[in-house]
């Protein structure tokens, strides 16, 4: 007797994480590279001393800090395990079987992934020549089988952002029966005023009657959490609802709870590492350009290489380096930005890469 299961998952690609290699520098999962901040550690700890107790379901302490940081009703936020399960729990809570999710591609590749494992339709939008994301041809690709778009801004793996009158004109485009979800893991590397908030916009886009627009944020990039899995779905509170019927129960844990609440309180300090990071960004992404790469301009801890059938010996050539960089062979490969010392390690091995 052999256990039947779904016939449908034998085509799903796994996901590939960032790998760790030891000995080797990580510049492959865009996580930042210096630990948490001692008041952070300190919340984890003390949190620890509860753990044989279930943690809030609701997360209503972490809820309601960040309804008062983004200044919007509690009714319009819900944490999940990470954004990617929000994600999940959104595609759960907008789409049966012929039902459409539309996405850019390249881009996060959680997508494609849950798409299919939650049971829906993929449609997938290429970028532009310029590796960004194509507003007219993502407007083009609804129909009415949509149910919701992902519009990652900056798109990981390109860096690239969308202008706030991108943002506006595919708002005003998408019928208010699709729900667009703005991703934003990567909102606060952004220093390009031409780049909305997407908390602002939504705000916006709500006042003005339109209810099919929400926005994702994580802790795990800018706030380096990435262990402890919680990130934040900012949406019209019929939205919420259901998002939180599809979750599972107590899906953000204690420790992770205690330590969002610690980074918020701890924000100015997380957000000035932030801009650190920003001013190595530009840096790298100057000198790279000197050396001849084609790097599209970035908003994100990353840069993109579209190396195309470059890219594995690239690949190869960093790891000989000692360095681990995310490599999509034939596309191109993504680099964090992390610390100075270490981005000259990456410099240098770009430096000797031999390029035809
Ligand atoms: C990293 C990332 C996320 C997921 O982050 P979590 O760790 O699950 O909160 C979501 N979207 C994009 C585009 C990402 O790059």
């Amino acid at each position: 007797m052999t256990v039947r299961t779904r016939a449908d998952l034998a085509s799903i690609p796994g996901y590939v994480p960032g790998r760790s290699v030891p000995g080797a520098v990580k510049l492959a999962s865009n996580e930042v590279s210096l630990g948490p901040l001692p008041s952070v550690v300190a919340a984890i700890a003390e949190a620890a001393g509860q753990v044989n107790r279930y943690p809030d379901s609701g997360a209503a302490e972490l809820v309601a800090a960040l309804s008062a940081r983004l200044d919007v009703p509690g009714s319009h936020v819900s944490v999940g395990c990470g954004s990617v399960t929000l994600c999940q729990q959104l595609i759960q809570a907008t789409c049966t079987a012929e039902d459409e999710v539309v996405f850019p591609w390249r881009s996060f590749e959680a997508y494609p992934i849950i798409t299919q494992v939650v049971g829906a339709q993929q449609v997938r939008v290429p970028l532009t020549p310029g590796h960004a994301l194509d507003v007219d041809a993502m407007v083009a690709a609804i129909t009415p089988r949509t149910r919701l778009v992902f519009v990652c801004t900056p798109n990981n793996p390109t860096g690239t952002a969308l202008t706030a009158a991108e943002l506006d004109r595919f708002i005003a485009a998408a019928p208010a029966d699709a729900l667009v979800v703005i991703d934003e893991a990567y909102r606060e590397f952004v220093d390009d005023e031409s780049v909305p908030d997407g908390v602002e916009l939504a705000k916006a886009a709500w006042a003005a009657g339109r209810d099919n627009v929400a926005v994702l944020r994580t802790f795990s990039k800018a706030y380096g959490l990435a262990g402890l899995r919680v990130g934040y779905l900012v949406a019209p509170p019929a939205v919420i609802e259901v998002v939180r019927k599809v979750f599972v129960p107590f899906g953000v844990n204690a420790l992770a709870q205690a330590a969002a609440l610690a980074s918020l309180r701890a924000e100015d300090e997380l957000l000035a590492r932030c801009r650190d990071i920003v001013a190595e960004r530009t840096r790298v992404r100057t000198e790279l350009l000197a050396l001849g790469y084609d790097v599209p301009p970035t908003q994100a801890n990353f840069v993109w290489l579209p190396l195309a059938d470059r890219t594995q010996a690239f690949n190869e050539h960093c790891m000989e380096h000692k360095l681990v960089v995310r490599a999509f062979p034939g596309d191109g490969a993504r680099v964090t930005i992390s610390t100075p010392e270490e981005n000259d390690l990456f410099l240098e091995a770009a430096r000797t890469f031999p390029r035809n």
